[in-house]
C-alpha cells in the first residue's frame, strides 16, 4: 500500500507491482483486491509537487547523489519501457555568468565534467544561444551550455507508471486521504476521511511535504522534512524572438531560470520558502522578483504574467531524499525528500524501492542504501 499518488508513490507502485500479491487473509476484503494500492487525498494523482515541477532534466541542480540518480534514470527517459508513450524531448541548458560569477561558474563546471559534456562559449557564443541575454561588462561574459539536459513531459510520465500499475492488477484510489494507520499483527490498516479502510502488510510513505505526518500517524518518529515554496511565471517573450530555439537558462547562484513554455516564456526566481505542507500558491513578492531579475538579466520586460503556479519541494537536512524501511516501524517504508529532483530521479530511485523491498539487483551505481536510509534521520523531525 502506498500512501501518495505523485510520481513517488506511483513510480514505485509501478515497480513494485510486478512482485506484488494479493493478500490472502480473511481481512484482504479491505484491501480492494489490488496487488498494489495507491492512496491519494486528491481527486486527480499529481495534484501537488508531481503537476507542478518545470520537469527538466540536468545536472546543474543538487549533489552529486542526486546527480547520480539522475544520470541512472536517464535511459528511461530516452527509451521509455513498454506502457509509456514518449517522454522527453532534448533543450539544452545554458549557463552564463557575470565577471563576479566566473569562479562559481568554474566550480559548477567542474561538478558537472563526471557527469556530462559541457561547451565553454564567450560572449559572441552567449549572445547566438540566448539572443535575449544582456551581454558585456555588468552583464554575462562567459558561460557554458549542456546540449544532454532534456525536457520530460510529467504528465506522460504519470500517466504511464499509472497504466503499468493497473496493467499488473494495481490500482490508484482518489479521494482517499489517510485519517488513521493502525498496525494489527502483521499487517498495516488504514482508514481515510471518508472511512473507506484498506490493509497491507507493507505501507510506503510517499506523502511527499506530508511525508512527516503520515509517519506520525503510523507511530514512526519524522525525519524533518522541510517543504519549500518555488514559485513559476509565464509571460510573452518580445517581437522577433523565436522562443521554442531558446535554451533553458540558469543563472549560476540559483537566482533566476528561465526557459520556453510553448510559445511563452516560463520563469522561476528559484525561491526556496520554508512553508508548511499545503496546497502552494504563488506570492506576490516572488513573482515580482521573478519579473525583476528577469528585467536584470536579460533584454525582456514582463508586462504582463499571463499564468503563474507555485509548488513544493521537500527537503531532508541533508538534501538527499529518504528511501528505506524506518528502523521504528516493522512494514513502514519511507519515500521522500526528493527536493527538487523527483521527476529527474524517479526512475532509479524507484528502482532501489524494487531492490530494497524485492530483492532485485542494485541498478544505481555510486549511491549506497545507508546515505539514502532513515536511519540517518529518524527524530530530526520532533
Ligand atoms: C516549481 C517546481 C519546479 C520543479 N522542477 C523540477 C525539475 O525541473 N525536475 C525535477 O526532477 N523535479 C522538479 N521539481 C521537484 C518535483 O516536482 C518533486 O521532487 C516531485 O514532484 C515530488 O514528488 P512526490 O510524489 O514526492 O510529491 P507529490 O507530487 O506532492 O505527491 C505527494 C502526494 O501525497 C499525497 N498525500 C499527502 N498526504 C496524504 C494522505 N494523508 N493521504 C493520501 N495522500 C496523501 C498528496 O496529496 C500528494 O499528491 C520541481 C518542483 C517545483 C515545485
Amino acid at each position: 500500500m502506498v500512501i501518495g499518488g505523485g510520481v513517488a508513490g506511483l513510480s514505485a507502485a509501478a515497480a513494485l507491482s510486478a512482485h506484488a500479491r494479493v493478500m490472502e487473509s480473511a481481512a484482504a476484503a479491505l484491501s480492494a483486491h489490488a496487488r498494489v494500492m495507491v492512496l491519494e487525498a486528491e481527486d486527480q494523482p499529481g495534484f501537488h509537487s508531481s503537476g507542478r515541477s518545470a520537469a527538466l532534466l540536468h545536472y546543474a541542480l543538487g549533489n552529486p547523489p542526486v546527480r547520480r540518480l539522475t544520470q541512472a534514470s536517464r535511459q528511461f527517459f530516452e527509451q521509455p519501457p513498454e506502457g509509456f508513450g514518449a517522454l522527453s524531448s532534448r533543450l539544452p541548458i545554458l549557463t552564463p555568468a557575470r565577471a563576479d560569477e566566473f569562479a562559481g561558474l568554474d566550480a559548477l563546471a567542474a561538478d558537472l565534467v563526471p557527469f556530462t559534456d559541457i561547451e565553454r562559449l564567450d560572449a559572441d557564443g552567449l549572445k547566438r544561444e540566448c539572443p535575449v541575454l544582456k551581454i558585456g561588462p555588468g552583464a554575462a561574459e562567459r558561460g557554458f551550455i549542456d546540449r544532454t539536459a532534456i525536457k520530460l513531459d510529467g504528465h506522460a510520465l504519470l500517466q504511464g507508471f499509472g497504466h503499468v500499475l493497473r496493467a499488473n492488477g494495481g490500482a490508484v484510489a482518489g479521494n482517499a486521504r489517510v485519517a488513521s494507520i493502525v498496525r494489527v499483527g502483521g499487517s498495516w490498516r488504514v482508514e481515510s476521511e471518508r472511512g473507506e479502510a484498506f490493509e497491507a502488510p507493507l505501507l510506503i510513505n510517499a506523502g511527499g511535504a506530508w511525508a512527516d505526518n503520515v509517519a506520525r500517524l503510523a507511530g514512526a518518529q519524522a525525519v524533518g522534512l522541510q517543504p519549500k515554496r518555488r514559485t513559476i511565471i509565464v509571460f510573452d517573450a518580445p517581437d522577433g524572438i523565436d522562443v521554442r530555439a531558446l535554451p533553458f537558462t540558469k543563472s549560476v547562484p540559483d537566482e533566476v531560470y528561465f526557459g520556453p513554455e510553448a510559445d511563452r516564456i516560463f520563469a522561476s526566481p528559484m525561491d526556496e520558502i520554508p512553508t508548511d505542507p499545503c496546497d502552494a500558491q504563488p506570492e506576490e513578492y516572488e513573482m515580482a522578483l521573478a519579473a525583476h531579475r528577469i528585467e536584470e538579466r536579460t533584454i525582456m520586460q514582463v508586462h504582463r504574467i499571463e499564468h503563474r503556479w507555485a509548488g513544493l519541494r521537500t527537503f531532508t537536512s541533508d538534501r538527499l531524499p529518504v528511501v528505506g524501511f524506518a528502523p521504528d516501524a516493522d512494514g513502514f517504508f519511507w519515500l521522500a525528500g526528493q527536493g527538487g529532483a523527483g521527476l529527474q530521479t524517479a526512475p532509479a530511485v524507484a528502482s532501489i524501492v524494487e531492490s530494497l523491498i524485492a530483492g532485485s539487483d542494485w541498478r544505481v551505481p555510486g549511491v549506497s542504501p545507508g546515505e539514502l536510509s532513515p536511519a540517518r534521520l529518524v527524530g530530526q523531525g520532533a
